[in-house]
């Protein structure tokens, strides 16, 4: 039944658990707040290291300047500045984050971490402006500087709440469509600028220090100009990368593939890389992220779309051959050449798409170990094209895991040789990628060495 494909049976165990994405939240959440710090690898920990980084920027400058300009200054209103300047550092950095610079994008390695990083900001500005309101010496009666600073203050700690919905244990009470909750960070600008119009009529300290003048409105009006230039701009830049669809077609009932010739010169991209999309054609002009399946050097896109949602159900319909596509991207760091020597893919469903493109540029001679699991064997809708690849590159190991006849795979099956110097790369659901991470771990894989990027982007 599988010729050309050397096929290996995992031992049965029980089948995947495939209930509700709340539930995969859940876990993800209790995960992450499980997770102790050491056994998280350092590629992860970069949006730590980054807002790290902001806050002992600001102590430096906070200590150069007083050395500068000793005082007398109060200390309590030192202290509470060094908070305010603080979340509107925090703040303004969001906002450069927000433009997806592909140099930040390399910094953070992948956009994913950039949005971790952008929510980390979010929550710890929202804890700082708190703390700064509790902790500033009140000025008697209602003067100006307290008619913008009390409703920021409120709408940011709003807004973070609401932003952080999706993933927090509240959600339930925030059922944002995703749409929405992308509307309410078009503000985070606006808190910004007022956070700065209330440091300038609140007369604060810093104003009286050069180098913080200098160091804090110089870093927010970087932020806004890199939010009116977001705003603004975006348009203008995915008229850059404009597509052409070819004729859509069914791979499985819920999967359609939609093939894409440019109008004019292709975007260049990495295998395991996505691109933003919309299609002029489809149900709404809403943009998704979609994995490229296409290799780098077929000069043409391709998307594989599973219907998940909304939009991706009404996509299976809607699209037509011959309507206009536009492309930001691409993006993400999701790429088997980061890694050395012998490597493990591990597929899950629709995760499959990154190493369909990693198949088109693997190495003759690199040993990969590649496991798809599928639901059933109705659901392994690129087996064809992944038996044609596999026929010409020998050193790739396939197995083909259906979990309604063999059940939740297990890695200690697989037998691997040396797992501490394998590299691993997962896509696929958040459930069956944290259990793939826990067997590997047990099974001696180093945890710097196992490569994922966020199939959720909020
Ligand atoms: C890096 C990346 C690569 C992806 N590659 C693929 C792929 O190759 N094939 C595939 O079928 N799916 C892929 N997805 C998932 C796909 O983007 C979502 O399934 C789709 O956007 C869901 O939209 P919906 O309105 O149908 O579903 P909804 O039920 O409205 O949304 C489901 C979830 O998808 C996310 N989402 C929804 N709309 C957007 C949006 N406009 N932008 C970003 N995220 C959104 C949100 O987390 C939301 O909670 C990828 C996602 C990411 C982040």
């Amino acid at each position: 039944m599988f010729e050309g494909v050397r096929r290996t049976r995992l031992r049965i165990g029980r089948g995947i658990d495939n209930s509700a994405r709340t539930y995969r939240q859940d876990r993800a959440l209790l995960l992450s707040v499980a997770t102790p710090i050491w056994r998280i690898p350092l590629a992860r920990l970069r949006p730590v290291f980054a807002l790290a980084g902001t806050l002992v920027l600001n102590v430096v400058f906070w200590t150069m300047a007083l050395t500068l300009a000793p005082g007398p200054w109060p200390p309590q209103r030192v202290i509470a500045e060094f908070l305010s300047t603080s979340a509107l550092l925090i703040m303004s950095t969001n906002l450069v984050l927000s433009t997806r610079a592909a140099p930040l994008e390399a910094a953070f390695g992948g956009l994913d971490k950039m949005f971790t990083s952008h929510r980390l900001n979010g929550l710890v500005a929202a804890a700082v402006v708190t703390t700064h309101y509790l902790v500033m010496p009140k000025s008697p009666g209602w003067v100006p500087s307290k008619f913008v600073g009390y409703p920021t203050i409120i709408l940011l700690v709003t807004a973070v709440l609401v932003a952080i919905a999706p993933r927090s244990p509240w959600r339930r009470l925030v059922p944002l469509r995703y749409q929405d909750w992308k509307i309410l960070h078009r503000f985070q600008g606006v808190l910004v600028a007022s956070g700065v119009t209330h440091s300038l009529l609140a007369h604060p300290i810093v104003l009286a220090l050069p180098l913080m003048r200098v160091w804090v409105y110089g870093v927010a009006a970087l932020g806004l100009a890199a939010y009116v230039f977001r705003e603004t701009a975006e348009p203008a830049l995915l008229q850059r990368h404009r597509y052409r669809v070819g004729e859509p077609a069914h791979v499985a009932p819920d999967v359609l593939e939609i093939p894409l010739e440019p109008e004019k010169a292709a975007i260049a991209h990495r295998p395991g890389q996505f691109a933003f999309v919309r299609f002029e054609g489809g149900p709404t002009r809403e943009q998704h992220p979609f994995t490229i399946s296409a290799g780098p050097a077929e000069g043409r896109l391709r998307f594989s779309v599973k219907a998940s949602g909304d939009y991706t159900t009404a996509l299976q319909q809607h699209l037509v051959a011959g309507s206009q596509a536009r492309i930001e991207g691409p993006y993400g760091g999701f790429d088997f050449r980061m890694a050395p020597g012998r490597q493990l893919w591990l597929a899950g469903g629709i995760g499959v798409t990154p190493f369909l493109a990693f198949l088109t540029s693997v190495e003759e001679d690199r040993d990969v170990r590649f496991v798809w699991t599928v639901h059933s064997r109705a659901g392994a809708f690129y087996l064809d094209e992944i038996e044609r690849t596999l026929a010409l590159r020998p050193r790739i190991e396939f197995t083909l895991h259906t979990t309604d006849t063999e059940g939740r795979p297990r890695l200690v099956d697989l037998g691997l040789r040396e797992p501490e110097n394998l590299s691993v790369f997962i896509c696929g659901p958040v459930q069956m990628r944290d259990a793939f991470i826990r067997q590997l771990t047990d099974l001696g894989v180093r945890r710097g060495r196992i490569h994922y990027e966020e199939f959720s982007l909020r």
